[in-house]
């Protein structure tokens, strides 16, 4: 993933916000980058334009080599959905379906069949640990375990990239250390991970950190070695 002077402002009514004022980064594949900085310092915009939910105002964000603003909304949405697995602060679970009908989302999404869904959808959670809460609804479960349904669906569909925001902002100490392992044991299978936090000790988990602050990244970090993901 690279990024080359990327702006990004959101017009609302008569005001302007410069959520992004120039960021160039490059995450290689295989790396694990966490991305640290205050309340309000464009990490969730960095996020969502790394995970093609939002476009870029200007510069360029380059997926795999790919130029992000070229691809149509179907090309988008593909990628979103086999290349890249969302980890959200609020989880992000319906909370109607069960845990596996949660992980098996994405891959209805993507057009597996029934049957290989829910064998997909139960490794998963095994792989999490919850091999015996499939049948729970969210609300049945702990923060920390629904965090850990949250992190099987970013799984289930095998994506190279693992984006996490905030995972471990609504956990206490022990859910955290458990999301923290999963999301070490990703970057040792060889997925890119990028971890947006606060918190310094988060951070420290992750082979590199990059600072952000007003939209900027701090000067002097973002240098990266190998091949670009
Ligand atoms: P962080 O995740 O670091 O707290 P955000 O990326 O959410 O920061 O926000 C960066 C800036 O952009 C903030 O000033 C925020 O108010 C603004 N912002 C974020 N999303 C929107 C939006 N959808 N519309 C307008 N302003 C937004
Ligand atoms: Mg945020």
């Amino acid at each position: 993933m690279s990024l080359r002077e990327v702006t990004k402002t959101y017009a609302t009514g008569a005001v302007e916000v410069a959520a992004l004022r120039g960021i160039s980064l490059d995450v290689a594949q295989g790396d694990y980058v966490a991305i640290m900085g205050p309340s309000g310092s464009g990490k969730s915009t960095l996020m969502h334009i790394l995970g093609c939910l939002d476009v870029v105002s200007g510069g360029q964000y380059l997926l795999a080599g790919q130029d992000v603003a070229a691809m149509s909304e179907a090309e988008l949405a593909r990628v979103r959905n086999e290349r890249i697995g969302f980890v959200f602060q609020q989880f992000n679970l319906l909370p109607t379906l069960s845990a596996w009908r949660n992980v098996a989302l994405p891959l209805s999404y993507a057009g597996v069949p029934g049957g290989e869904r829910r064998r997909r959808a139960l490794t998963a959670l095994e792989r999490v640990g919850l091999a015996d809460r499939v049948d729970h609804r969210p609300g049945e479960l702990s923060g920390g375990q629904q965090q850990r349904v949250a992190i099987a669906r970013a799984l289930v569909t095998d994506p190279a990239v693992v984006l996490a925001d905030e995972p471990t902002g609504n956990l206490d100490s022990v859910a955290t250390a458990d999301v923290l392992s999963l999301l070490d044991e990703l970057h040792r299978a060889g997925r890119t991970v990028v971890l947006i936090t606060h918190e310094a000790e988060v951070a420290a988990r992750a082979a590199r950190v990059v600072h952000i602050r007003d939209g900027r990244l701090d000067v002097g970090v973002g240098a990266t070695t190998g091949g670009v993901a």
